[in-house]
């Protein structure tokens, strides 16, 4: 796996240096707060979801390598993806950092998130890399889902 480790650390030393979608978003879409005490990471996420498609994303804030990293590598992952998309990686990604197996059950829907898989190892920074994850949800907990027929 040391591929994925080295991988792992261009990736977040790439993410922190220049974090993507670092602004905020000001007068449509929601945000949330989220804040991490243990290491002091404190964000804001910025959504706007049109038509059930997450059209933009951002985050403002400061906090830890991991935090930033995560953070900027989620917006990325997550414009142009409806709703129910966002909620099954939020889940995949969680499932990543905490599930007490090997992996999550489907990685490649992760794409280079699944670099993230090595932070299990250390539980204190689980908080950090889902810290974003968790605010985004925050907003899509309370969007209007359109109906669905899957
Ligand atoms: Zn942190």
């Amino acid at each position: 796996m040391s591929d994925l480790r080295d991988l792992y650390q261009e990736l977040i030393l790439d993410h922190t240096k220049k974090p993507r979608n670092f602004r905020k978003i000001e007068g449509v879409g929601s945000k949330a707060d989220g804040h991490n005490p243990l290491c002091g990471d404190k964000l804001t996420v910025f959504l706007i979801v049109d038509g059930g498609i997450v059209t933009d994303i951002s985050f403002i804030g400061s906090g830890c390598a991991i935090s930033m990293a995560s953070a900027s590598m989620m917006t990325e992952s997550l414009k142009g993806k409806t709703i129910a998309e966002a909620k099954t990686m939020f889940g995949r990604f969680h499932e990543l950092l905490t599930g007490d197996f090997d992996g999550p059950r489907d990685p490649e829907s992760l794409g280079k998130l699944v670099v993230f898989g090595g932070v299990k190892e250390f539980p204190v920074r689980v908080k950090c890399a889902t810290l974003a994850w968790h605010t985004m949800n925050a907003i899509l907990e309370h969007q209007e889902e359109p109906v669905s027929t899957e």
